[in-house]
């Protein structure tokens, strides 16, 4: 009985033993009428606190080329059929790569992300970037991602030796969707970069993005598949409207179904990073922050070619519901260098919030400010 606070006390018991949940469970957690959100939310938080305790893992994600992509992700800005308005560019140089690691680091980043365009690399690029890999980490006592395409286990290997922490490969949708969101690669192929990247000793880091037609099926069969490949890491994103994309309408999100999600993935990979990466400010809205129970994650200073929160906003939030950074950084530190003021009263932004004649009396002809 999902009334039955059993239920929840079940999902906490068996994903702290690391146990799978019945499919049944997984079904309600997605779709149940009868759940109860913050319950829902209270039992990832018991997960969360066990493996990651109030830490928030802060990744920026540097987008060291863009675009120029053959594949056709539908929900990709890059892709060779969108006709979004993106700046394409190579890759950028070593200087500005590390300037950018630099400013990372200083920005209170766990993780610095480099994210390059394109099917998979090649040789050159594999070893530029093991370069520039060895490089940041003897400069910056930070952890390095990498996301560059489809790889083989050579690739892999070169990166791990060079210092690669993690290897980002997103299997953004189950098998049975993929068709439908990319036509270049397929879901087999994905899975192989991430073994090939397990067999190299890679952490995996690897997600979904949700929204883009897939059922609650769907939903389940990956966060079943991440656990069986033992991601260390899974992005949760949330489809972007990007004009231009294949893809530009996200289907059947709402802010309440953006939260189950997380916390089905917090359920099933207990111990893994769950990150409200993409879209978490624009889904989950006025919930954002509740996010935070079940994930432990999230991006600072936007997306590959989006724009997120500004990084005081969500520094603030992370503060205010009394989570901290995972970081060698203070978050007050942080917070004071960046000249905030979002702990100040104010609304929408703004510190006018008096209201004017106009604002109480709008029917009433002449109607201004008060002088007082
Ligand atoms: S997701 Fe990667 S492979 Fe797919 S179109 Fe975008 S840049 Fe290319």
């Amino acid at each position: 009985m999902i009334s039955d606070q059993n239920f929840y006390r079940s999902l906490v018991t068996k994903s702290l033993n690391n146990q799978p949940l019945p499919k049944e469970d997984c079904q309600a957690i997605l779709q149940s009428a009868d759940i109860e959100l913050l319950a829902l939310l209270h039992s990832a938080y018991q997960v969360r606190k066990r493996f990651h305790g109030n830490d928030v893992e802060v990744h920026i994600i540097n987008n060291i080329q863009n675009g120029l992509c053959p594949e056709d992700c539908h929900y990709c800005a890059q892709a060779r059929n969108s006709q979004s308005a993106i700046e394409d560019y190579p890759l950028k140089n070593e200087d500005e790569i590390l300037k950018d690691a630099k400013q990372a680091y200083e920005s209170g980043a766990f993780r610095y992300c480099m994210v390059s365009s394109g099917r998979g690399p090649s040789e050159k690029r594999v070893d530029q970037l093991s370069d520039l890999i060895r490089k940041i980490k003897s400069l910056y006592p930070i952890e390095v991602c990498v996301s560059a395409g489809l790889m083989n286990y050579d690739a892999a290997k070169k990166l791990k030796d060079a210092g690669l922490d993690r290897l980002n490969h997103n299997l953004n949708t189950s098998e049975a969707n993929y068709p439908n969101i990319c036509t270049t690669h397929t879901f087999q192929d994905r899975l192989k970069t991430l073994l090939s990247a397990r067999r190299a000793g890679l952490e995996i880091c690897s997600g979904m993005i949700t929204g883009m037609g897939e059922t609650a099926d769907d939903v389940i069969q990956i966060a079943l598949k991440l656990r069986e490949l033992r991601a260390k890491s899974i992005p949760i994103n949330f489809l972007v409207p990007i004009e231009g994309n294949l893809l530009t309408q996200p289907k059947n999100l709402t802010p309440q179904y953006c939260l189950r999600i997380l916390c089905l993935f917090r359920f099933l990979n207990p111990t893994a990073e769950i990150r409200m990466a993409a879209g978490r400010e624009g889904h989950l809205r006025s919930l954002e922050v509740m996010g935070l129970y079940a994930a432990n994650s999230l991006f600072l200073d936007g997306y590959l070619n989006t724009k997120g929160s500004k990084t005081a906003r969500t520094l603030r939030m992370i503060k205010d519901a009394g989570f901290t950074i995972k970081s060698e950084m203070n978050i007050d530190t942080l917070l004071t260098n960046l000249d905030d003021k979002s702990n100040e009263f104010q609304i929408d932004d703004t510190h006018e919030y008096m209201k004017t004649l106009h604002d109480l009396r709008p029917h009433l002809e002449n109607s201004k400010a008060p002088t007082h």
